[in-house]
């Protein structure tokens, strides 16, 4: 093996559009790769589409990448001297081997307007021909009398194109069916995708190229362009679909599709990685839950499969819980204090801890734990009606949270749920759960529905639940008047 090449994958995104899931989960497939092989992950941008690449998509991938934790080894904003890595600053590169292709007869220059190539479908589509380009231009022995040229065809080869993919096995598909292709436009125009992504895969020393099973189709005549340059072809890998239940396209109905929306919702990074790495493969046993560093010795793009993987939002939250679980707490109140800050609220930092080592169990995703736990952080205004079990009474309710407030006064050396089920034993039992929980949750939530009372009471500790039953007196008490 001392010989062999170094690994070296890439990921190539249009920045067309904010990152897809569906891209990310492509990039996480050769980020493992790369890694688990001590390999080169280069990251490039394919922006031959001028009118729908923009700037600020750039951006959003990079900080995308960056939040989930793939980091690239090459490309952009780590360029190697002489390269550049955006398909638009490398016109000269690809006019360098389309003169060769022409000059080799390995493609040619087409001089068919817009208006014949329409009339020449038609008939192909009347004919039930498939809708290849006819030939006109392809045995030319000079330009035609008064035509411009127009683009650059690949002289396709009538035999067929195969080659062994590490997901699909071995591939075949119909020269004669892809037809002569066209690979480039008048000098000093942007090239055509097809032969920008074969070249910069070449010159880039690409020796895998792992990417999603919508590219599968583009791959022979890839091939083909490598090929007629006398240049070795990368080994691919096409990654399943991901679907949505229903095994139809996953579309921006059943799912958020950009990687940053799942962050703006209280998704942890590691839970999204890890839900990412599992559409498409699992380990071989039945093990869930796993970080980066696990998930780079168990990869195995060899077992990748076939078939298309659904996307689950449910199997996305449980993954999200499960890593909320394993954070530390210190961790986990950092984690949180974005969200927390966005919606203005305050917290302490010992106070939210105490808060989130109470919670977190039941914690789905980081902006819902902001968006219901505010009631911790400032009491909400409440109806003083509110307050009264529905088979009490005001009077009642006053006597009630008179004595709450005496019971939890009384409990000495530290707040927990052990001593504040004895504090609160008798009065329970001699009134009733319903009377004396459903005011003491009102009292110190503000809200009909929360989390537990005791456990509030817990996380909120004896005085400031006091400081609120004694808010919820002053309420009833101006009710009862
Ligand atoms: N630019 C393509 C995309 O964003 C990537 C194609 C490839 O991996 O070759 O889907």
């Amino acid at each position: 093996m001392e010989n062999a090449k170094k690994i070296k994958v890439r990921f190539p995104p249009s920045p067309t559009g904010r990152l897809h899931v569906g891209n990310v989960r492509s990039a996480l497939y050769n980020w493992l790769f790369a890694r688990q092989h001590g390999g080169i992950f280069l990251f490039r941008f394919e922006d031959t589409d001028k009118e729908r690449s923009e700037l600020k998509y750039e951006a959003s991938i990079i900080e995308a990448l960056q939040w989930v934790g793939l980091n690239w080894d090459e490309g952009i904003g780590k360029e190697k001297p002489g390269m550049k890595y955006r398909q638009s600053e490398r016109v000269d590169v690809y006019e360098k081997y389309l003169d060769k292709l022409i000059a080799n007869k390995k493609a040619y220059w087409c001089y068919c307007t817009k208006e014949e190539l329409e009339a020449d479908k038609e008939e192909l589509i009347k004919k039930k021909l498939p809708q290849i380009y006819v030939g006109h231009c392809r045995d030319l022995e000079s330009p035609p009398q008064g035509k411009e040229p127009q683009v650059i065809r690949f002289r396709t080869p009538d035999a067929k194109i195969e080659f062994d993919d590490i997901v699909r096995g071995h591939v075949t598909f119909e020269g004669r069916l892809i037809g002569d292709f066209v690979i480039g436009r008048k000098p000093g125009e942007m090239p055509l995708y097809h032969f920008a992504v074969a070249i910069d895969d070449y010159e880039m020393e690409i020796t895998h190229v792992i990417r999603g099973e919508e590219h599968l189709t583009s791959t022979p005549k890839q091939i083909l362009i490598l090929r007629a340059l006398g240049f070795d072809e990368p080994i691919y890998a096409h990654l399943p679909l991901i679907l949505n239940a229903n095994r139809g396209k996953l579309s921006k109905r059943e799912a958020d599709t950009a990687l940053l929306d799942y962050r703006k919702k209280g998704f942890l990074p590691e839970a999204m990685f890890n839900f990412l790495a599992f559409l498409g493969w699992h380990p071989q046993d039945n093990e869930e839950i796993f970080t980066k560093e696990d998930l780079t010795k168990i990869f195995d793009l060899s077992r990748v499969q076939k078939a298309g993987a659904v996307f689950n939002l449910e199997k996305l939250e449980w993954f999200n819980k499960e890593h909320i679980k394993r954070l530390s707490i210190e961790e986990l109140a950092k984690r949180v204090r974005p969200y927390l800050e966005e919606r203005h609220i305050k917290a302490e930092d010992d106070f939210l801890q105490r808060i989130l080592s109470i919670e977190r169990e039941r914690i789905t995703t980081l902006a819902e734990f902001a968006d219901t736990a505010g009631f911790f952080f400032s009491l909400p205004d409440y109806e003083p009606n509110l307050l009264v079990w529905k088979e009490s009474d005001p009077v009642r309710t006053f006597r009630i949270l008179t004595e709450l407030k005496e019971d939890i006064e009384s409990i000495k050396g530290g707040m927990n749920r052990h001593a504040l089920g004895n504090a609160l034993a008798d009065i329970v039992l001699r009134e009733g759960r319903g009377p004396v929980l459903w005011p003491l949750r009102v009292a110190v939530s503000g809200l009909k529905a929360s989390p537990d009372p005791m456990e509030i009471v817990q996380a909120l500790g004896g005085p400031e639940s006091v400081r609120r039953i004694d808010i919820a007196l002053e309420k009833i008490k101006a009710h009862m008047q």
